[in-house]
């Protein structure tokens, strides 16, 4: 065995521990919130080693950079989210090599993804980013217009909406986060009042996977707890 390879089973055996001990904190079932290994500027080699502890889901920023390391590991069965800023001329590419797409913020992405997801036997699952305190340079849909754009995405024949994702700033205090993240919940509760059926919360990453879930989240990010400093 080598050194990154168990350091990576051990970080992955805390990692899960956290969750676990964070679940039962919050009164919630076992497995009701899963991991994300974020394996950006890590190698194939390293995913392999992380998906030899049962480790599935991964996730990516930089398609350049992923899709080399999805095709490299296509003998695993993985599931590979895309949560970084979208560049529309890289959507054919997203959609045609990820399972789930985190960051969708605007209608023209999610119809071009839509596009490029033609032809595979399964939709795009995506949830919509949202800016929650919105701020003018962050990523994610203002909170005004996210009901309107989740209408929109509905129709799209190639996606299938399933949740919500945001972001804390970078400075968010615990209590930002904890605000920020409850927000996000109740805006998934308040779409799933109307048509949707949203089963998704993506948020909680290194330094607050622990707020996540207690705000209930069903997916949380970890690069640096798994794979160390990038
Ligand atoms: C990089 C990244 C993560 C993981 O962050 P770490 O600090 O490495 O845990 C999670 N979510 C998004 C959107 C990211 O870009």
């Amino acid at each position: 065995m080598s050194q990154s390879d168990s350091r990576i089973k051990h970080n992955l055996h805390n990692v899960r521990g956290r969750i676990s001990s964070a679940l039962s904190r919050a009164g919630r079932p076992e497995q009701s919130a899963q991991l994300i290994a974020v394996s950006k500027k890590f190698s194939g080699e390293l995913v392999r080693e992380a998906h030899e502890s049962g480790q599935i889901h991964f996730g990516e920023n930089y398609v350049q950079e992923a899709i080399p390391k999805i095709d490299e590991l296509s003998d695993l069965p993985l599931e590979w989210h895309f949560i970084g800023p979208i560049q529309s001329n890289k959507t054919g590419q997203i959609a045609a090599k990820f399972d789930w797409v985190h960051s969708v913020d605007r209608l023209k992405i999610a119809q071009r993804l839509s596009s490029g997801r033609l032809g595979s036997p399964y939709p795009l699952k995506v949830c919509l980013q949202v800016n929650i305190t919105g701020e003018e340079s962050k990523q994610g849909c203002r909170i005004a217009d996210l009901a309107e754009l989740a209408h929109l995405v509905r129709q799209l024949p190639y996606l299938e909406l399933r949740g919500l994702m945001t972001m804390p700033q970078i400075n968010a205090s615990d209590q930002d986060t904890v605000d920020i993240f409850r927000r996000l919940s109740q805006l998934k509760d308040k779409l799933n009042e109307d048509v949707f059926q949203l089963d998704v919360l993506s948020m909680g990453m290194s330094d607050d996977l622990e707020i996540g879930i207690q705000e209930g989240a069903t997916f949380v990010r970890i690069g640096r707890g798994i794979f160390g400093d990038r």
